[in-house]
Formats: C-alpha cells, sequence, structure tokens
C-alpha cells in the first residue's frame, strides 16, 4: 500500500480513494491487487446513460482538434511521451501493483507506450495521400486524409495502458478526441494514465476541454459506447465473445470497427532448429506475463526428430521458473489476474487429461507465494494436437505440444484453430522459414522466424486474422483506422471531359 500511495501522489490521481474498507456507492469500481488481493483503492465511475453526454462533449472537442496542424498536435504528444519517461517506474509499478505483470515486463509495456509517442510525432508529419495519374486531361486525382471523428477505445486487462497508448496517440495525431473504456480489472491504471494527460494537456492552449474522457465502468459501458452513432471508429481489444458482440452493436448502425481479439498461436521447432534459443523464445512466450498475453505461446508442434530433447529441455526450464511476487527481484512468472483465471486454467487441464493429454506442473501454489492472489505453476502438456482443448484459448499458463513428421502438416495444424494472431517457426533451413512466411504458410497476421510468438515491437502494424478480428494497430499503415479517406478530382481546365469517355452532350 505504501509502495502505491506514493506513486500515484507522483502521479497526481486524484479521484482515489486508497482507504482500505472504504464504503462504496453504486458509482465507484474498486480496484484490486492481482498480487494479493488487497483492495487498493475505487475509482468513480460511469453508468452507461453517460456515455451520451461524453460523446456530445467529445464532438466539440473533435470540431477544435481537427483545426489544430497534425505536427502541432504531434508536439502534444511528444510531451506526453516525455511525461511518460519522467514516470516510467511510477506508472509500472501500479501497473504490477494492480494486473500482477513482473517489474520488467510492467516497464516494458511502460517503454512500449513512450515508444508509440515516438512513432506519432514522426507520423504526424508523414500523413500523406497517393497523387493519382488522371485518365482526363487537366485534371488532378489524389487522396486525402482527415481526421475521422471521436475514437472510442475498449481495452483488456492484460495491457492495461500499452494499447491504451496504440490507439490514442494514433488517433491524437490524426485529429480525433478519446473516449477510453478501461478494463475494470485496471481501473487505477487508467486513472492515473488520465492524471498525466490532465497535467500535459494543462501546458498546451491548442487542446480542447474533452480531448480525452475515460469511462470506467462494466462491461455495459462499453456495450453503450459501441452502441453510439456519434462514436466514429470503435477499437476494443478483449476476448472474442466480447468482439463478436462490438461487432454486431456496431455493425448494426454501419460504424466503424477495429477488433483486436484472443489468439491461439503456434510455434514449430523443426529439425534444424538451434534448440538453445527456441528453448528461451518458447519459454519467455508460453508463460511470460503468467501466460496472460494475446500473443502467448498456447501450441508446440516438435519435429518428432527433437520431441525427446525438447520436451526434456522445457521440463528441466520449467521446474526452475521462479514464480511469486511480481514485484521481487528474480520473480518471472507473476499471478494470473484472479481465481477465476485460476479456475479456468485448472477446467482446461482435467479437460486436456480427459482427452489423453499428460499435464506436466500446472498446480494452483499456495506456499512461497503471497497469499490472497491466484498463483500457478505454469503447465506443459503433451497431447495430441488435434484434442478439443488446443482450439480454445484459455488465457493462462498451459502450453500444448505434440510432435509432426512433416512441415506440411505441422502448419496445417498451425492454421486448424479459430484465432490467428501470431506464429512461430525455429529453424534453421531457409526453405522452411519462406514456406512458413509464404502465402500458403502460417494464416496469422504475426508471422515470426527464429523469435517466439510475443513480444512485438510498435514499428510493424499489430493484429491478426479470423477469430482475432482482422484489425491492425500501432505501426505501419495503421494510422489509416484513425483517418477519413477522401478522393479529390480537381478540374483546372475549360473543358468537362466525363470519366470512361462517355458523352453527355446537352
Ligand atoms: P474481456 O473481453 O473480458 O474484456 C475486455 C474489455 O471489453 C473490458 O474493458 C470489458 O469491460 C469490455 N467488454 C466486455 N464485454 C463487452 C461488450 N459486450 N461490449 C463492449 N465492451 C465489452 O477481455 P479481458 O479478459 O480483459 O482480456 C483478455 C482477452 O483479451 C484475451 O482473449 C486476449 O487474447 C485478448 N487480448 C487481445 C489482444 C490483441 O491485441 N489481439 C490484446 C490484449 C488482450
Amino acid at each position: 500500500m505504501e509502495n502505491i500511495s506514493q506513486a500515484l501522489v507522483r502521479l497526481g490521481v486524484m479521484d482515489i480513494t486508497t482507504t482500505v474498507g472504504h464504503s462504496l456507492t453504486d458509482q465507484s469500481l474498486v480496484s484490486y491487487s492481482a498480487i494479493d488481493g488487497t483492495q487498493l483503492g475505487t475509482v468513480g465511475m460511469v453508468l452507461p446513460g453517460a456515455i451520451g453526454p461524453m460523446v456530445e462533449r467529445s464532438q466539440v472537442a473533435f470540431d477544435a482538434w481537427r483545426r489544430v496542424p497534425a505536427p502541432v498536435r504531434g508536439d502534444v504528444v511528444r510531451a506526453i511521451g516525455n511525461a511518460l519517461r519522467e514516470h516510467k517506474e511510477d506508472l509500472a509499478a501500479i501497473v504490477s501493483l494492480e494486473v500482477g505483470k513482473i517489474t520488467q515486463e510492467a516497464l516494458g509495456e511502460v517503454q512500449e507506450m513512450i515508444d508509440i509517442c515516438d512513432y506519432a510525432v514522426g507520423l504526424s508529419r508523414g500523413l500523406t495521400g497517393l497523387t493519382i495519374a488522371s485518365e482526363r486531361p487537366n485534371h488532378r486525382l489524389s487522396e486525402l486524409w482527415h481526421p475521422l471523428g471521436v475514437v472510442g477505445v475498449i481495452s483488456a486487462f492484460n495491457f492495461p495502458v500499452a494499447v491504451w497508448a496504440w490507439n490514442a496517440m494514433l488517433a491524437f495525431v490524426c485529429g480525433d478526441p478519446v473516449i477510453w473504456k478501461p478494463s475494470e480489472k485496471a481501473p487505477l491504471c487508467a486513472s492515473a494514465v488520465q492524471s498525466i494527460l490532465r497535467r500535459v494537456f494543462a501546458e498546451y492552449s491548442c487542446v480542447p476541454e474533452n480531448l480525452h474522457q475515460v469511462a470506467q465502468g462494466g462491461a455495459d459501458v462499453g456495450v453503450a459506447l459501441a452502441a453510439h452513432r456519434g462514436v466514429a471508429l470503435v477499437s476494443a481489444t478483449g476476448s472474442v465473445p466480447m468482439g463478436r458482440s462490438v461487432a454486431e452493436v456496431v455493425g448494426s448502425r454501419l460504424g466503424k470497427v477495429l477488433l483486436e481479439l484472443g489468439g491461439n498461436n503456434a510455434a514449430i521447432v523443426a529439425p534444424s532448429a538451434d534448440l538453445e534459443l527456441a528453448i528461451r523464445g518458447i519459454v519467455f512466450g508460453a508463460v511470460g506475463t503468467c501466460g496472460q498475453r494475446c500473443t502467448t505461446l498456447r501450441r508446440l508442434h516438435v519435429h518428432a526428430s527433437r520431441y525427446a530433447d525438447v520436451i526434456d529441455r522445457l521440463k528441466s526450464a520449467y521446474a526452475r521458473l521462479p514464480i511469486g511476487n511480481p514485484m521481487a527481484n528474480g520473480t518471472l512468472v507473476g499471478p494470473l489476474i484472479d481465481a477465476r483465471a485460476a479456475d479456468s486454467m485448472q477446467a482446461a487441464l482435467d479437460a486436456a487429461r480427459a482427452q489423453g493429454g499428460v499435464v506436466h506442473f500446472g498446480e494452483r501454489l499456495v506456499s512461497g507465494v503471497p497469499s490472497g492472489g491466484a498463483y500457478v505453476h505454469p503447465a506443459l502438456v503433451e497431447i495430441s494436437a488435434d484434442a478439443p482443448i488446443c482450439k480454445v484459448e484459455t488465457f493462462a499458463p498451459i502450453l500444448y505440444v505434440s510432435s509432426y513428421e512433416h512441415l506440411d502438416d505441422a502448419i496445417a495444424l498451425n492454421n486448424d484453430v479459430p484465432q490467428g494472431l501470431s506464429s512461430a517457426i525455429f529453424t534453421l533451413d531457409v526453405r522452411e522459414a519462406e514456406l512458413f512466411c509464404s502465402a500458403v504458410g502460417s494464416d496469422c497476421g504475426i508471422v515470426n522466424v527464429n523469435i517466439g510468438t510475443s513480444g512485438a515491437e510498435i514499428g510493424g502494424a499489430f493484429g491478426g486474422e479470423k477469430d482475432t478480428g482482422g484489425g491492425r494497430e500501432s505501426g505501419s499503415d495503421s494510422w489509416k483506422a484513425y483517418m477519413r479517406r477522401v478522393t479529390s478530382t480537381v478540374n483546372y481546365g475549360t473543358e468537362l471531359p466525363l470519366a470512361q469517355g462517355i458523352r453527355f452532350d446537352i
């Protein structure tokens, strides 16, 4: 508690009561620590009915913000990046305390926010359109990109601040205001971010009021945000059922969505794999963030010739994993978000056993870890790759391992799940590597060679296919989702030639 109080004070978080046992009203959201279940405090929350007025305020902000030149908007984002640099440790501490990330990963999450700020600053001078050859004389045909409107960001608990930054920094430089519906499991993280923004924005007269609003609350608040016609883009990150619901709600009003949903990521270990490197990539991918990344490695297909060696090495690495308080030096595996997540893990392991799997480790830990948290030993499961449980994303550290004989079969297994986020192959054979990356290889949005499935850089577009939702965020040309494309034709001649040579003489 001491830690968090100091960090919150330095971050200037105003609307939080950190008194344990604070009596709650209907309009408060309680923050619990994933580390030990302690009540960290409460934040004010909104009810779904508040979304309408919030959207109206955002639309007023939009009218002003879209008139600010993009490089000036970028300068504001530069200041956000600097403020995040200044508060990196404090914000990371809140991420660790609230959602249980180990310190290194929490620092990495804030660094990702800083990186996307830098990226967005550059982008603010690079929102470029095309000039296209016109078929008509004395005509100029070109594309213009304009600010889109209010962007609604719905985020998940496992990246409580970085995913917001991926969206909000791009939205800001593109000229859009943001309404953020953070995870109800990470309300303090959102309050801390809002405090940082409040102070940065106060320094800039070009920033309109309500450029950024936070709608703390439950799923019903997310539903209201998705349903509002005044929200031009709904960018939603979370589970597949949540994305399906958002897609239906936004689709029914013909709005725009950007969906970043669940993954069920696989890696292939080929005969030529460098096992030292592969084992490190596999273990980080499978147990990092306690298996609670959308890109977590969940399925491993090992060539039969390397299977015994890989299983032995994995068992040995898993046996030595330092599991415990995520803020303690040396811990590599912190807690799951809550007891319900631990129950889901045990249910998945029971299902795996019932489907013929052999489970190594995977037990719930009660001693040697802080009491009140949901600590588990990451599980390795030797199982046939076509067992039904392997097609399901269980948001916990379970790695299903199977063997294969032919690469084509392993690629087919890689693709034979509803989700399509991340994938990897460990091989030194260039033919295998290129086949995996080719049009007939992995069907995922992220295809890696000699790197695990998790740990993407912000410069690339991030997202996946099929049930993962098809959205792309962060780098490359993802910014286009936050802008409105205009095709513009200018006739600077004295004739009016029609396209396709149509004659229409009056
Ligand atoms: P979740 O779906 O339970 O909640 C995510 C957010 O959606 C929360 O803010 C929640 O309040 C809101 N929400 C829930 N139902 C809603 C609805 N019907 N309409 C509108 N909003 C709604 O997910 P979670 O447990 O917080 O996160 C874990 C899931 O998120 C995993 O499936 C993981 O793979 C996925 N995830 C995906 C990515 C990605 O980039 N692809 C990144 C992080 C997490």
